[in-house]
C-alpha cells in the first residue's frame, strides 16, 4: 500500500512474551503463529507516499503496527491504549482481515507511522532488543519521572530487567537491583546497578523497608508482590510489566493503604516515545547484552529463559534462515 515500508529484517529479538504467545500461556493464540517483536532491518522498498524512509535506511519494528489514529489515546501518541491497535504478531489484520506474523521471518511490510528510525552508531543486533524490552522499561521510568534523587528497584534480572537497569542509572537514579539469581550479582553492578539484592534472602531485604520511590517488577512469573510493597516509602509506586501466566497472589491491602502506596501497570510505549528511548539510547551509547542465536535454536532459547539462563536477550540472526534446518535445537 502506499504508506507501507517493506523492511528486509536483519536481527529479531527474543521476548519472553514470544515465549508466553508460542506456548498460549495467555490463552489467546491463534496458530500458525510467527512471534517477534524487537525487530531491525533495513528497508528495501517504499510505498509511493512514503515521505520518512527510503530504501538503505536502517529501520525498526516493536510491537505496534496499526492503531486506529484518532482515539483520545492515540491523539496523545500512546497508541499503545489504543483499543483497537494491532500488534505486530497474533492480532488480526483489520487491512487484510488475516492475522500479523511477526519477526522471526526475512522480510516485514508495515505502515511508516509505525517503523522506527534506527541509529547507525549503535551495534545493530543489540538494538533489536531495545523496541520492546527497551521501551516497556523506559516508559515507566519516565511516566513516574525516575531521576537524580530517588531510589528506584527493578525485579528480575532478565530481558527488561537489565534494560531497566542501564536506563534508570543513565536516568541519573540510585538503582537497586533485585534478583532471584545470586550469580548475577556481578553482572547487575556491571550494568549499572548501585546495590544488587537477592530476594530470597529476608534479611537483606528488611533492610530496605520503607525506603523506595519506585520500583519496576519484570518478573514473568506469580510471586508475592508484599515484599516489594513493604520497601516503598510513603506515595512510593511499584509498577508491574511482567504478564505472567497465571495471576500473582492478591497484595495484603495494608500494604497499600498504611503508607498510601500505588500498585499499577504499564503496557510498551507509544511511537513517538519508543523513538525518543531510540535517541536516549544512542546519545547515552546504551543498547542490550545479547546472544546472537541461529533461528535453529529457537526452542533451546525458551527453554534457557524459562531457567532464567539468559545475558540478558537473545537475538536472532535472520542469516541464519537461508543457512537451512541443519543443528535444529
Ligand atoms: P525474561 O528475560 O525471562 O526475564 C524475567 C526474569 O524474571 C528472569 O530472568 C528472572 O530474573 C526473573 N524470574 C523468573 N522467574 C521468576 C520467579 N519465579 N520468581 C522471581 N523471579 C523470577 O523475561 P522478559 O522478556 O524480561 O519479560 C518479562 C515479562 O514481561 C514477561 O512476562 C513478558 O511477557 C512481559 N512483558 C511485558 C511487556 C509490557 O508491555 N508490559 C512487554 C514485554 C514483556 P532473576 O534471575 O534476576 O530473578
Ligand atoms: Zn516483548
Amino acid at each position: 500500500m502506499i504508506k507501507d515500508v517493506q523492511i528486509e529484517i536483519l536481527y529479531c529479538g527474543v521476548c519472553h512474551s514470544d515465549l508466553h504467545t508460542a506456548r498460549n500461556e495467555w490463552h489467546n493464540t491463534i496458530y500458525p503463529v510467527v512471534p517477534g517483536h524487537e525487530i531491525v532491518g533495513r528497508v528495501t522498498q517504499v510505498g509511493g507516499e512514503v515521505t520518512t524512509f527510503q530504501p538503505g535506511d536502517l529501520a525498526g519494528v516493536g510491537c505496534l503496527v496499526d492503531s486506529c489514529g484518532t482515539c483520545p489515546d492515540c491523539r496523545e501518541g500512546l497508541e499503545q491504549y489504543c483499543p483497537t491497535f494491532t500488534l505486530t504478531y497474533n492480532s488480526p489484520d483489520p487491512q487484510t482481515g488475516t492475522m500479523t506474523y511477526g519477526g522471526y521471518s526475512s522480510r516485514i511490510v508495515v505502515d511508516e507511522r509505525f517503523v522506527l528510525r534506527v541509529s547507525d552508531t549503535l551495534h545493530l543486533p543489540a538494538v533489536a532488543p531495545l523496541l520492546c524490552a527497551g521501551i516497556t522499561t523506559y516508559s515507566p521510568l519516565r511516566q513516574w519521572q525516575v531521576g537524580p534523587g530517588q531510589k528506584v528497584g527493578v525485579v528480575g534480572l532478565g530481558g527488561l530487567g537489565h534494560m531497566g537497569v542501564k536506563l534508570a542509572h543513565a536516568m541519573g537514579a540510585h538503582v537497586v537491583m533485585f534478583t532471584t539469581s545470586p550469580g548475577k550479582t556481578a553482572d547487575a553492578h556491571r550494568l549499572g546497578a548501585d546495590e544488587v539484592v537477592i530476594s530470597k534472602n529476608p534479611d537483606e531485604m528488611k533492610r530496605h523497608l520503607a525506603s523506595f520511590d519506585f520500583i519496576l517488577n519484570t518478573v514473568a512469573a506469580p510471586h508475592n508482590l508484599d515484599v516489594y510493597l513493604e520497601l516503598l516509602k510513603r506515595d512510593g509506586t511499584m509498577c508491574l510489566v511482567g504478564a505472567p501466566e497465571d495471576p500473582h497472589p492478591a497484595p495484603n491491602v495494608f500494604n497499600l493503604i498504611f503508607k498510601r502506596r500505588r500498585l499499577a501497570g504499564s503496557l510498551i510505549g507509544g511511537i513517538r516515545e519508543t523513538q525518543e528511548m531510540l535517541d536516549f539510547c544512542a546519545e547515552h551509547g546504551i543498547v542490550s547484552d545479547i546472544e546472537i542465536i541461529p533461528i535453529q535454536k529457537i526452542n533451546e532459547a525458551y527453554e534457557r529463559m524459562l531457567r532464567s539462563d539468559v545475558k540478558y536477550r537473545f537475538v536472532i540472526d535472520m542469516a541464519s534462515l537461508k543457512a537451512g534446518t541443519a543443528g535444529n535445537g
